[in-house]
């Protein structure tokens, strides 16, 4: 028969907020040896303001961001929006593009004016093969120390901006982190965003493990990495990209509204969008398990 104790946490755990999926995952969380958060939207607010921008010698900065936004005119990612709103702050008027296309981890393309333009980060020009120059390069270096997250401009295969954005780390999430290191839980962080960023907010937040200009595709492997050092491994986070590493995870947490597929591929769900409720999840299964002993 099925402990009666565990059927009543698994309502405690749905009145706080928890869908639990896969009831022995919700038992080994109170084994963990490290949870891995995913950063933007989970650690941090996710929604980027524009701060600051740079070009190249003779492209003028409201061309570039007008361009920058017709690029990301098709797409919901919160760069994408921060983009197009800068662009409407300033009203400038955004040149028709065609042929959308996102690139996972990476960013986006369109073609405007017969060019073909790109609009992404780090992991794109690693892609694109693109040379940054100097000056931009010092641009970049300096937004990233500030935890920045910068995304360039690519016309037809020259690098003609930067765009530097500010997003914001979540109030709880210090807590998030301190509660876990008292629960001795190694806390490590993954993302697709620059290494700068990623040391940046994992400095403030005092993080153990940084994953950082990590590809989707490459996401499961790195809690991988963990679990080949004998770990117990969780995993956080909320997108598409994040699905993967959901389910490699021993415990794989999809939070807040969360995307049908990252949903799909966890094995609890954090329904109300807050980080603290990691804690609460981890406290829950070790009250469990001492119950049922
Ligand atoms: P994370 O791993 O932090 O959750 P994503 O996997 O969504 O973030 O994106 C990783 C990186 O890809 C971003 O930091 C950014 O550099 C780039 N990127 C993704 N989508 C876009 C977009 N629409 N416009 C510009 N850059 C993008
Ligand atoms: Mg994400």
């Amino acid at each position: 028969a099925i402990p009666l104790v565990v059927a009543i946490n698994t309502s405690l755990a749905a009145r706080n907020g928890m869908l639990v999926r896969d009831r022995i995952a919700m038992e080994d969380a109170r084994n963990l040896d490290a949870i891995i958060f995913d950063k933007t939207g989970t650690l941090t607010e996710g929604e980027h303001g524009v701060v600051d921008m740079a070009t190249v010698n003779g492209v003028d900065e409201d061309d570039a961001l007008g361009l920058a936004a017709a690029v990301e005119s098709d797409s919901e990612h919160m760069i994408a929006r921060a983009i197009r709103e800068a662009a409407d702050e300033r009203d400038l008027t955004t040149p028709d593009a065609t042929a959308f296309e996102a690139i996972k981890g990476r960013g986006v393309r369109a073609n405007v004016d017969g060019n073909e333009v790109y609009v992404g980060g780090p992991n794109l020009l690693t892609q694109l093969d693109s040379e940054i120059p100097d000056h931009l390069q010092r641009f970049a270096d300096e937004a990233g120390q500030n935890a920045q997250t910068v995304v360039y401009l690519v016309r037809d295969g020259e690098l003609i901006a930067a765009v530097a954005m500010a997003d914001v780390i979540r109030e709880e999430s210090f807590r998030v982190v301190d509660a876990l290191h008292d629960l001795g839980i190694e806390v490590a962080m993954l993302t697709g965003d620059s290494q700068d960023v990623a040391n940046a907010v994992a400095d403030e937040l005092g993080i153990d493990t940084v994953f950082a200009e990590v590809l989707p595709e490459d996401k499961d492997k790195k809690v991988q990495e963990l679990q080949d050092q004998g770990k117990l491994v969780g995993m956080v986070g909320d997108g598409v990209n994040d699905a993967p590493a959901l389910t490699r995870a021993d415990v794989g947490i999809a939070i807040g509204s969360g995307t049908d597929v990252a949903v799909q591929s966890a094995d609890v769900i954090l329904v109300q969008n807050n980080p603290m409720d990691v804690v609460r999840l981890v406290k829950l299964s070790k009250a469990s398990y001492r119950k049922m002993q």
